[in-house]
């Protein structure tokens, strides 16, 4: 029973600019593509592609205390207690610089109006993906 109680997830976060997160949890909570997963202790091995959106962390240091991380996808691995996400970026909530997120947002939705004027699909989708990674980092400053 006790043992039960020890047993943690050890999480990372890894993007190029290096380790974003290293935490021990209790529960993380994320988007894969396939729709929402909730990761315990001892869960089976898993390797699941991410949807740009934000990762919940329950630390087992705090009954009460979650981080959140905004993931622009990228690659959530499982295995023997240890969850591993590499991902192109990640910023943890209070390390997102929210005007910089708002300006993205509207450089985004400019260029979707731009796009569809000109009926150019390729800058449509690259301007509708920067433009889901700016408001999912807009989500995320909000949990500070
Ligand atoms: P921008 O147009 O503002 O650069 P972007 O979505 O094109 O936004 P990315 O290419 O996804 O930016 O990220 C480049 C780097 O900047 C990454 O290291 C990322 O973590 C960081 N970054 C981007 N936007 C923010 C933000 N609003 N707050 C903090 N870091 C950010």
């Amino acid at each position: 029973m006790e043992q039960e109680k020890n047993k943690v997830l050890k999480v990372n976060v890894v993007t190029p600019d290096g380790n974003v997160y290293e935490h021990n949890a209790a529960i993380v909570i994320a988007k894969t593509v396939a729709g929402e997963i909730g990761i315990l202790p001892d869960h089976a091995p898993i390797i699941a592609p991410l949807a740009i959106d934000e990762v919940r962390i329950r630390r087992t240091d705090s009954d009460t205390h979650v981080d959140w991380i905004a993931v622009n996808g990228g690659i959530m691995e499982v295995r023997d207690n240890v969850l591993t996400i590499i991902a192109d970026t990640a910023e943890r909530e209070r390390d997102i610089d929210v005007s910089r997120a708002e300006r993205a947002k509207q450089r985004a939705e400019a260029r979707i109006q731009e796009a569809r004027e000109k009926q150019d699909i390729d800058q449509l989708s690259r301007a509708e993906v920067a433009l889901h990674r700016a408001m999912n980092r807009i989500k995320v400053s909000k949990h500070r």
